[in-house]
Order: structure tokens, then sequence, then C-alpha cells
């Protein structure tokens, strides 16, 4: 029977929940246990597929197709178990789904009420879709004291009583601010944090306190009197040089030890921590550095290309190489200083974006790389991109462009005509915009004798998508003309998936999106190809 580990957090957000949850996930999966993973997000998005990444960040793609909460990334990186679309909550998708059974009757005679149909209908996802689980790791987004968190607080809060104390567990994440001016830790946030907690219901059983520096016994003394919470189950957390090293240090911290003990189990073999313990020596080796430039108009905001930029450390790491991200702002990119502003780097690299602005910048570096060979990655509508480009200033076609944002333009990209999912046929939409893209994991087959054929060594792969646009394939004979291949497609053959400049160093496009699938245990072999040709090339 699965056991249920909620984590909640406190004072302040951004404390490292995820990551928390994915090291504890990672020490229980590596000692013979089975461990699910979900996100609670209290936002009434159904899901952030429609935020624009400023808001949320990065919108995180599972093979099933679900467009969900980035923390997810961070799960599937250090699990390796993939996530599927009943890990990712919100509360949007609670009351939508309430909302419809009204609808069709579903309550007849009843007021619909937050408590218990909106809790019912939370604790209903919380155990959904379970069978051989161990451990069910249910991370709440938010900070407690939020009110948009609390039906879903007052839902665990429930579910402990209704599945038993001896298969919940509470883990509460706070912070433990040190003050300069008085050279002190405090632990007054953490005691009213859990004050808050315990207000509606929640004793945590163990508390994970976040720290600028190690906490000494007599705080964490004050902080088990204060919170009720046993000692041992205080577990510091202290900044880590690389997030690498977070499973690593919540070892050492006994986090998984007090988690088994409190449910009475033992450990079935010794967690593996040598991959982190390597990963993190590579990665804190003085080793050579490059530079990648990342063209998007969402650089400012670090959480907007999460899973982009940890599949870039991979690939590094998998170099034995520093990779360092210069991002540049696409709108800000004007023709006549791409090559200034692109001098330090040597690999190029356009992300996945929407709609106009930018796209010119955009453009103009994927013609600065083509033309003086630089590695070039674009990603999705990185992609759609370089299609653009090259048919403007290769095929002469001035007018090409994209009907994302250009309905008079020359179609080298347009709407998805339609695809196939398990048998099923989705047609391409502009109107209702929520979850209409073509989402998850679909196959492409490669070509032989490519570049990407040698990349994959394989004929066929699996990729996530996400995309609402696809490259016009009735032109393709005009590009490889040219030498632009398509050199990978959808298995029916319409829909190109990957392109490839022919008497380049590297120069690929793919329609989907590789870095969801990378992980700092196994680099994505894209990755790891670009950078090897950026650590290679010698340009400038
Ligand atoms: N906007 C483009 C499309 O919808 C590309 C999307 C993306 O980069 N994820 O097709």
């Amino acid at each position: 029977m699965a056991r249920y580990i909620f984590v909640t957090g406190g004072v302040v957000s951004s404390l490292g929940k995820g990551l928390s949850s994915a090291s504890l996930a990672y020490l229980l999966k590596s000692q013979g246990y089975k461990v699910r993973i979900r996100k609670m997000d209290p936002y009434l998005n159904v899901d952030p597929g429609t935020m624009s990444p400023f808001q949320h960040g990065e919108v995180f793609v599972t093979d099933d197709g679900a467009e969900t909460d980035l923390d997810l990334g961070h799960y599937e990186r250090f699990t390796n178990i993939s996530s599927k679309q009943s890990d990712n909550i919100t509360t949007g998708k609670i009351y939508s789904d309430v909302i419809k059974m009204e609808r069709q009757g579903g309550y007849l005679g009843k007021t619909v009420q937050v408590i218990p149909h909106i809790t019912d209908r939370i604790k209903k996802f919380i155990s959904k879709d379970i069978s051989n689980e161990d451990f069910v790791i249910c991370e709440i987004g938010g900070t407690v004291g939020d009110i948009e968190s609390l039906p879903f607080l007052e839902a665990i809060r429930q579910f402990s009583n209704d599945h038993g104390r001896s298969r919940s567990l509470f883990v509460h994440l706070t912070l433990v601010p040190f003050m300069k001016s008085s050279d002190e830790i405090k632990t007054k946030p953490t005691q009213h944090s859990v004050k808050e907690l315990r207000s509606i219901g929640i004793q945590p059983d163990i508390v994970i306190c976040r720290s600028e520096q190690h906490i000494p016994l007599e705080q964490r003394k004050k902080i088990s009197l204060f919170c009720n919470v046993d000692i041992e189950n205080v577990i510091e957390t202290v900044d880590v040089k690389t997030i690498y090293e977070a499973p690593i240090s919540f070892y050492n911290q006994k986090l998984d030890k007090q988690v088994l003990k409190y449910f009475k189990i033992k450990s079935k073999k010794k967690p593996n921590l040598n991959p982190w313990k390597n990963i993190t020596s590579t990665v804190l080796k003085n080793n050579k550095e490059i530079n990648i430039g990342i063209i998007g108009k969402y650089v400012n905001l670090k959480d907007a290309y999460k899973s982009l930029d940890e599949a870039l450390t991979h690939g590094g790491i998998a170099n034995n190489v520093k990779v360092n991200l210069v991002r540049i702002e696409s709108d800000k990119l004007k023709k006549n200083e791409v090559s200034k502003k692109l001098k330090s780097v040597s690999g190029i690299l356009i992300p996945g974006g929407f709609g106009k602005r930018g796209t010119e910048g955009k453009i103009a570096a994927i013609k600065f790389a083509r033309e003086k060979k630089i590695p070039f990655f674009g990603i999705c509508f990185g992609m759609q991109m370089a299609i653009i480009e090259f048919a403007r200033n290769k095929l002469n076609i001035k007018n090409a462009s994209s009907t994302e944002f250009d309905k008079k333009c020359f179609p080298v990209i347009g709407l998805i005509h339609e695809w196939n999912r398990n048998g099923k046929v989705f047609k391409g939409t502009e109107k209702n915009l929520g979850g209409t893209m073509r989402l998850g994991l679909y196959t492409a087959k490669l070509k032989n004798n490519s570049a990407i054929k040698k990349i994959y060594k394989s004929n066929e792969i699996k990729e996530r998508h996400r995309h609402r646009y696809e490259v016009n394939n009735n032109q393709r004979s005009k590009f490889e003309k040219k030498g632009l291949i398509f050199s990978g497609m959808s298995p029916d053959n319409k829909l190109p998936e990957i392109i490839e400049l022919k008497n380049h160093p590297w120069f690929i496009g793919v329609q989907f999106h590789p870095e969801f699938k990378s992980r700092p245990l196994s680099p994505h072999p894209l990755f790891k190809s670009f950078i090897k040709a950026s650590k290679n090339y010698h340009g400038k």
C-alpha cells in the first residue's frame, strides 16, 4: 500500500521544494522503492500551457502530452521516472471538473461547496492512478498562509485522517535566515510558519530548514521545541554549490533515513550517490569554458528555459567543459550588431517561442551562424525561424514567414493541418488555445546517412512536442536542392521533424523539445553533440 509524503513550504517562495522532493524521491528510489511524485498548483489556470513564461517559467511537457509545472522537470531529471498527465493538478482543473459535474447533474439536490466537493476532488487526484507505488510524494505549490492553497491543505489534512497517520507524512520546508547585523540565525519565521500550518490542523513531522549556513544545535533544539517536531526531524539544507549536490546533502542530513523511520520500514539497499558525486566534481572542476549564445524572448527570466539550461549543462558534463549561457534578448538584437554581440560565442541556440516579437533578431542570428559556420541548434520555434531565414536568403522568397504572426506571408510555416495520436485524428486550431497544440511524445523517422542519424545512432526516435505550426512540406524539394535537408519526418512522411544543413559543421533544427528528455546522469545525445561541436569550434 502506498505511503503519502506531503511537502509544503512556508515563509517565502522559491525555497526549493521541488528540488527537495526530487532529491528525496531519488534517495527512496535508489534504496529499492517505487516512487511517484506529483504537484498541486493553487492557481486558476487549468494548466500552465496558456501562461507566459514571464509569469510561471517554463511549461514542462510530459510524454503523454500534459503541459505542466516546471517542477515536474526537476522530478524527472533527478529520478528518471517519466511524469504523467495525472501528476500535476491546478485549482483551475479541480474547479472545472467539479463545475462540469454539477452541470451534468452529478450533485443533484446538493449545494456544491469547497468542503467537501472541492476537497474530495483533490483527494481523488492524490491517489489516482496509483497501483504498486511504495511512496507518493505530493508537493503543494505556493506558501502556507496563501488564501489560494487553503483547499489543498485542508484536503491533505483530511487525506491523512482518512488513510491514517501511519500512511501519511507531512514535510514542511521553511527559511531560517541569518541576520548579519546581530550575527544570528533566526528561527522565528519557521516557528510562525509551523504555527500557521498547525492552525489548519496540520502538524509537520519533518521540518526542512533552508539556510545560508549551518544551523547550530541550540537553534535546532529551539525549532524542535516550538514546532513540536523531534530534533532528529529538524533537517537543515544549506545552500549547495550546484543542484547536483542536493541528493548528497539530503542524504548526509539523513532525510531519507528519518522518512523510513517514520514509516517504520527499512532501507532495502544503500543508496548509490556516486553518480551525483561524479557530476558534482565535474561541474565544480575548473574545466575549459565555452559560451553558448541563447537568443530568445524570455532570456531575462531565470526559469523560462529551465530544461534547456539544464540540458546544455548536461551536454557540458558529457564533454568535460563548463557551458556559459550568454542570454541575448532577441528583440534587442539588431541586424548590424549580430557579429559584435555574438563574437564570443562558440555555438548559437534559438529555443522554443511564440509570436512575432524578436523574430527578426533570431533570423539575423541564424543567418550569421549559417554563413560563419558556427554550430547552430534550433529548437521548435528556432527550427521554424531557420526555415524562414533559409527561404528568404537562399531561396529568395523575400516574404517567407509563418502564419503564426503574418497572415499575408508566403507560408513556409503554417498551422498544422492534422496529426494522428493513438489512431485519433487532431486538427490544428487557432481558436481554443488551451491544450490544443500537438503535445507529447511522437515518433520521427531518421534519414539514412544524415548527421542526425549518426547522433542518435537509431532509425527512429521519440521526442516530446509542443507546437501549433509546422514546416510547409510542399516546399521541401526547394530547400533540399539548396542543401537544407529534411532529415527527420513523422512516420506518415507528412510532418517535417528535423532539418539539417549540408556543408556546415553543425546546423540542426528540431520541431520537438529534446531538452525535456535530457538527464544529468544521461545527457541527451543532441546536446552532447552540439556542445562537442561548439567545443571544437575555432572560428570567429
Ligand atoms: N510557436 C510555434 C508553434 O506553435 C513554436 C512553439 C514552440 O517553440 N514550442 O508551432
